[in-house]
């Protein structure tokens, strides 16, 4: 079977956790989430995390240099060999060249882009509200999704918490960053037509049946 190759894209609060975690069971797929690799290697305190800190407490985000390589060897790794999730990289038109040239030297190809939309109100709703599990990564919103037990996650009754980088202040520096930095990434992979798009405005559970529909449709097409 040929490999699936995702990229999930959009802006901060968009959803891509939420969906990451259906769609990475429906297609047993290896979930690669930049934000995770980062917030681990910051509270384990390795090289990567020390120098990572700084801009991900500013809104900003890591330089190019020091995040390439550390996605690269880890899509390259055992597991996402016959396919991958990919949340939160690219997240620049040099990371998307990077991967498109390791790419080419591997002879592997990216299958789609699932661009999940939603309006910059919706992700300053969303992420003040937005709670996570620190020990499970499960994500949570107070008012659209709130866990069974107040400030406990469902999963293993875990202490829910606000990340740092959801403060008003910071939610509003990431979008502004989004918009400049990450969002030229629609015209990069629209002009390859692998770009998919989703109305993320859609509850939960509709833009998962949307986007499985999607990578069924994809699959059926291959195997033709
Ligand atoms: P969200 O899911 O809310 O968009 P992430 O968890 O993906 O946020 O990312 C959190 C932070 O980690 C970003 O604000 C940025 O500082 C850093 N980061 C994540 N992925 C990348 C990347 N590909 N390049 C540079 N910085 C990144
Ligand atoms: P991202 O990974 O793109 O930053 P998340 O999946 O963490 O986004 O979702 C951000 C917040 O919005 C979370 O609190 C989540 O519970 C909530 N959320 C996700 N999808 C939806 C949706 N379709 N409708 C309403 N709220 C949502």
């Amino acid at each position: 079977m040929a490999e699936l190759n995702l990229i999930l894209l959009g802006p901060p609060g968009a959803g891509k956790g939420t969906q990451a975690e259906r769609i990475t069971e429906d297609f047993n797929l290896p979930y690669i989430a930049t934000g995770n690799i980062l917030r681990a290697a910051v509270a384990e305190g390795t090289p990567l995390g020390v120098k990572a800190k700084t801009f991900m407490d500013a809104g900003a985000l890591v330089p190019d240099d020091v995040i390439i390589g550390v996605i690269l060897e880890r899509i390259a790794s055992g597991d996402a060999r016959d396919g991958f999730l990919l949340d939160g990289f690219p997240r620049t038109v040099p990371q998307a060249e990077a991967l498109a040239t390791e790419f080419e030297g591997l002879g592997r190809s990216l299958t789609a882009v699932l661009l999940i939309d939603v309006s910059d109100d919706e992700v300053v709703r969303r992420l003040s509200g937005r709670r996570v599990s620190a020990k499970t990564g499960r994500v949570y919103h107070i008012e659209f999704d709130p866990p069974k037990n107040e400030g406990v996650c469902d999963v293993d009754g875990s202490r829910l918490i606000q990340r740092d980088d959801d403060k008003p202040e910071t939610i509003k520096k990431r979008l502004a960053v989004y918009h400049e930095q990450t969002e030229p990434l629609v015209a990069f992979y629209s002009e390859l037509g692998i770009l998919r798009r989703f109305d993320g405005a859609r509850p939960p559970a509709e833009v998962h049946d949307h986007i499985r529909a999607q990578i069924a449709t994809l699959r059926l097409e291959d195997r033709i």
